[in-house]
């Protein structure tokens, strides 16, 4: 039986042990088993075109400077949703929820720039289509229902890295959301890879949450109870890397996050930054064809800023694609694209040349 050499964290505490076990029966300590369903199936073959792997290991640069500290633990503690799309259910009763019956006010029409970004229907996306939504509309219900988004498209295609802007309250992180199929719109679709999501098997939903797409959240999702390290090693090890090979990989992004030094502190005892910094590796350690990412450098310095940007853009230089959610201009410098939101609507896109002169950091 073979034991992975995890000396260092048999010291954890049992209670990290435990809350390991929880998600999805994760033992790192156990004898590792690819899980039942990780086969191939054949049922999407022809379809997924890969995304090139990284081709250089992430590598162990200087320590960046640590930005500035809180002591708070934004967005508190991780729920399991926060890795998981929507419950495995049957596509087929996956009805989108009814709008609200008292929005705030009506939708429009997508706007003109919009249809300009639509893609076609199911089937005809683009060859180099990555995530493509359509239309979406997502309403907030409640007592004020609140209609986020509006009839807004986006195409995401290889090779993308695309800066989502507009003002806070636009519809940045509901979009995100939605295609990232955390959220289900309320009129339109999304699809991967040229198919709507909800048409997708469960392997495919499985292989897309688990190493295909990677998701940074605008309040990082950790658990508070790992170390940095587990928590970038998380993801790998749910997927079934043996242990030394998820933790070589983790460290690896840590240190190339600046974090090298930080491996086995608890995230409550990192900074907001810091946080951020190990929410991008996470989302990295995959290696995932597409990195949604929500206010990813809302937390850190410039040169930390740089640093996390230059990761996210390899994404998309590998032939993935990056949708970034961003008030920071700096996130510009690295963008393929610009997509401008305003109230829930799509009103611009195009190079950042382009649009540089309508971009606002409110
Ligand atoms: P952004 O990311 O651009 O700041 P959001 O997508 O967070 O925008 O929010 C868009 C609008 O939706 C805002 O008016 C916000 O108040 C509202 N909203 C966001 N989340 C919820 C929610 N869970 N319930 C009700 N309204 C929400």
């Amino acid at each position: 039986m073979r034991r992975p050499t995890v000396a260092r964290r048999d010291r954890r505490q049992g209670s990290d042990r435990s809350l390991w076990q929880r998600l999805r029966g994760v033992d790192p300590h156990a004898e590792w088993r690819p899980p039942e369903d990780e086969e191939e199936d054949g049922a999407d073959a022809g379809w997924r075109r890969p995304v090139a792997p990284a081709t250089v290991a992430p590598p162990s640069g200087p320590q960046a400077p640590s930005d500035a500290r809180t002591g708070a633990a934004p967005g508190g503690p991780a729920t399991e949703d926060d890795w998981r799309w929507r419950p495995e259910e049957d596509p087929s009763s996956a009805a989108p929820s009814a709008p609200a019956s008292s929005p705030e006010e009506p939708v429009d029409e997508p706007s003109a720039l919009a249809v300009e970004v639509r893609g076609p229907g199911a089937g005809e996306a683009p060859d180099d289509s990555l995530l493509l939504g359509e239309e979406l509309v997502r309403t907030y219900p409640g007592r004020v229902g609140v209609t986020a988004v509006r009839g807004a498209s986006i195409l995401v295609r290889s090779g993308d890295f695309i800066a989502l802007m507009g003002p806070s309250g636009s519809g940045k992180s509901t979009l995100l959301g939605l295609l990232a199929g955390l959220d289900r719109p309320d009129a339109g679709r999304v699809l991967w890879r040229g198919r709507p999501m909800e048409a997708l098997d469960q392997a495919a939903l499985k292989r897309l949450r688990r190493r295909e797409l990677g998701m940074v959240f605008q309040s990082f999702g950790l658990l508070p109870t790992l170390s940095a390290l587990e928590n970038v090693e998380l993801p790998l090890r749910i997927c079934g890397t043996p242990l030394d090979e998820a933790r070589e990989s983790a460290e690896g992004w840590l240190a190339r996050l600046g974090l090298g030094h930080r491996l086995d502190n608890r995230t409550f005892e990192l900074s907001a930054g810091q946080q951020q910094r190990v929410a991008v590796a996470r989302a990295l350690v995959i290696e995932p064809d597409v990195v949604l990412a929500d206010e990813p450098i809302a937390e850190v310095d410039s040169e930390n800023a740089d640093l996390i940007l230059d990761a996210l853009a390899e994404v998309s230089r590998r032939g993935g694609a990056v949708v970034a959610a961003t008030h920071n201009p700096a996130a510009v410098a690295y963008a393929t694209s610009v997509v401008l939101l305003r109230d829930g609507r799509v009103e611009a896109t195009g190079s950042p040349e382009d649009l540089v002169g309508r971009l606002s950091t409110d």
